[in-house]
C-alpha cells in the first residue's frame, strides 16, 4: 500500500469499526482508485474520497409484525442512502438473518460504481432486515413486508430512492412492499423494481442478472479470441441470479456441473439441461426446497456443508453470497486449469482470492461489472414507468447486451495493459471517474 492509501484507508477503519465487510470493499476500492488519483492532480482536492465513503444517510428502524399464532415479533430495518450524484438512491433490499449495517454499507458503496457504470442515471442505495424468510407462511412474509414498508415508505419514491430484491427478496415480497407502498401513499408509481409483468415490471427483470453475467462472460472470451460453447461452468448459489446464469450458459452452449445453496452443492457430471433447470426453478421459487432434492431426483452426487470450487471448470460463477470463495479456492481452481471466474453475486471472493486470481493471470470479473445486468434493466423499468410504456422481451434484451458489452469497454480502457486486463482496476476507475466528475460539478454537497 503508497503511504496516501495506508493513512487514507486506516481513518476510515478508526471511523467505522466493526463492519469487516464495508471496510473490505472500501479496501478493494482505493487499492485502484488511490493509484489513478495520485496520477490525475484533478481529482486530489475537495476530499473526494471522504466524501464518497461516508453514506449520504444511513436510516435504521424497528419492524415490528404479527406472526401466524398472534405473537409479536420484531426486527430491525435498513436503508443506506449511499450517493444521489447521479440519479435517485438505487439498489436491493435483502431480508436474510446475517443482514448487519457492515453488510449494507458494503452492498451500498459498491452499488454506487455499479450504477455508474451501466450509464444510467442511478445513485447508489441498498437496504433490508436481518427477517428470516425462510420457513416463514407467505402470510407471515406478507405481515413483514407491511410493516416494514410502513416505515421505508417515509424515505423512498420515484425520484427520490427506488429499492429492488436482492437475497430474500424476490417477486412475492416485492409484491407486498409495492401493494404497500400505494396504500400509504395513495399512488401508483415506479417506486420499486422487479415488480410483476401485469403492474409494471420490465421483461426480462427476474433475468437480468444472470443473463447479464454471461453476456459479460462472452465478451471476456471474445477478447480472447474464446468462446462459451462446451465450457464446463461451475455456477454457486439456486437463487434468482444462479438460476438464469444457468440458463443462458446452456443456451450458449457450455455444460453446466454444479449449484447450491447454504446446505451444500450438487455435482452433476452429465450437466443441468433445460428441464432439470426447471425442477430447480419451482424447487426453490415453488416449493422453497433444498438443493439436495436435486441430487435425490436426478441420482447425482450432494455434497455437504461446501462450495463447488473443488470441482474440476473451466470457468466459475460465484452466484450465492459474499466471501463465498477464499484463497484456498482460488488456488484450487487455478491448479485445475479454470480459466476464467465471474462474479455474479457481490463480493463473493475474499481479498485473497482476487489477489491470487489477479497474479495468476486469470481472467476475473469483480460483482460491480459483471453482476452489473440487473440494476441496469431495473434501469431500463424505472424509464418504462416514467414513459407509460412496456418495451418488448427482444428490446429489453438487446439494451442489456448494448450494456454489459459497454462495461466491459469500460473497463479494457481503465484495466487493459500490454500483459493483463485488470477487470478490477477498470471497473473501480471507470466508475469512481463518472461519479467523481459529477460531484465535482455539484460542489461541496
Ligand atoms: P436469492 O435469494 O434468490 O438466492 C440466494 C442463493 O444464495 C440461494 O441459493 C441461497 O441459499 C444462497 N445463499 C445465500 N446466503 C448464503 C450463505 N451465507 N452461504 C451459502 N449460500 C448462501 O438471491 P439472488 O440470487 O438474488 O442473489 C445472489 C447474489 O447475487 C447476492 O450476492 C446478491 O447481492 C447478488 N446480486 C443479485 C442481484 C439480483 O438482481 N437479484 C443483482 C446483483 C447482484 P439458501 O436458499 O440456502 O439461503
Amino acid at each position: 500500500m503508497s503511504s496516501s492509501l495506508t493513512s487514507l484507508f486506516s481513518e476510515v477503519t478508526k471511523l467505522n469499526p466493526n463492519e469487516p465487510e464495508f471496510l473490505q470493499a472500501v479496501e478493494e476500492f482505493l487499492t485502484s482508485v488511490v493509484p489513478f488519483i495520485e496520477k490525475h492532480d484533478n481529482y486530489k482536492a475537495d476530499h473526494l474520497l471522504q466524501r464518497l465513503i461516508e453514506p449520504e444517510r444511513v436510516i435504521i428502524f424497528r419492524v415490528p409484525w404479527l406472526d401466524d399464532k398472534g405473537e409479536m415479533q420484531v426486527n430491525r430495518g435498513f436503508r443506506v442512502e449511499y450517493n444521489s450524484t447521479i440519479g435517485p438512491y438505487k439498489g436491493g433490499l435483502r431480508f436474510h438473518p446475517s443482514v448487519n449495517l457492515s453488510i449494507l454499507k458494503f452492498l451500498g458503496f459498491e452499488q454506487i460504481f455499479k450504477n455508474a457504470l451501466t450509464g444510467l442515471p442511478m445513485g447508489g442505495g441498498k437496504g433490508g432486515s436481518d427477517f428470516d424468510p425462510k420457513g416463514k407462511s407467505d402470510n407471515e412474509v406478507m405481515k413483514f413486508c407491511q410493516s416494514f414498508m410502513l416505515e421505508l415508505s417515509r424515505h423512498i419514491g420515484p425520484n427520490t430512492d427506488v429499492p429492488a430484491g436482492d437475497i430474500g427478496v424476490g417477486g412475492r415480497e416485492i409484491g407486498y412492499l409495492f401493494g404497500q407502498y400505494k396504500r400509504i401513499k395513495n399512488e401508483f408509481t415506479g417506486v420499486l423494481t422487479g415488480k410483476g409483468q401485469g403492474w409494471g415490471g420490465s421483461l426480462i427483470r427476474p433475468e437480468a442478472t444472470g443473463y447479464g453475467l454471461v453476456y459479460f462472460l462472452r465478451e471476456m472470451l471474445r477478447a480472447q479470441n474464446m468462446t462459451i460453447q462446451d465450457k464446463v461452468i461451475a455456477i454457486s448459489g439456486s437463487g434468482n441470479v444462479a438460476q438464469y446464469a444457468c440458463e443462458k450458459a446452456i443456451d450458449l452452449g457450455a455444460k453446466v456441473v454444479t449449484l447450491s445453496d447454504s446446505s451444500g452443492y450438487i455435482y452433476d457430471p452429465n450437466g443441468i439441461d433445460k428441464k432439470k433447470l426447471e425442477y430447480v426453478v419451482e424447487l426453490k421459487t415453488i416449493h422453497r426446497g433444498r438443493i439436495s432434492e436435486y441430487a435425490q431426483n436426478f441420482n447425482c452426487s450432494f455434497v455437504k456443508g461446501k462450495t463447488p470450487w473443488e470441482v474440476k471448470c473451466d470457468i466459475a460463477l460465484p452466484c450465492a453470497t459474499q466471501n463465498e470463495l477464499n484463497e484456498k479456492d482460488a488456488k484450487t481452481l487455478v491448479q485445475n486449469k479454470c480459466v476464467a471466474v465471474c462474479e455474479g453475486a457481490n463480493m463473493p471472493s475474499t481479498i485473497d482470492a482476487v489477489n491470487y486470481f489477479l497474479s495468476n493471470r486469470i481472467l476475473f470479473a469483480p460483482g460491480k461489472a459483471a453482476n452489473a445486468g440487473g440494476v441496469a434493466v431495473s434501469g431500463l423499468e424505472m424509464s418504462q414507468n416514467s414513459l407509460r410504456l412496456h418495451w418488448s422481451r427482444e428490446e429489453v434484451d438487446e439494451k442489456l447486451q448494448i450494456i454489459m458489452r459497454d462495461i466491459h469497454q469500460a473497463c479494457l480502457k481503465y484495466g487493459e495493459s500490454k500483459e493483463y486486463i485488470d477487470y478490477v482496476k477498470g471497473a473501480n476507475i471507470a466508475g469512481f471517474i463518472k461519479i467523481a466528475d459529477a460531484m465535482i460539478d455539484q460542489g461541496l454537497v
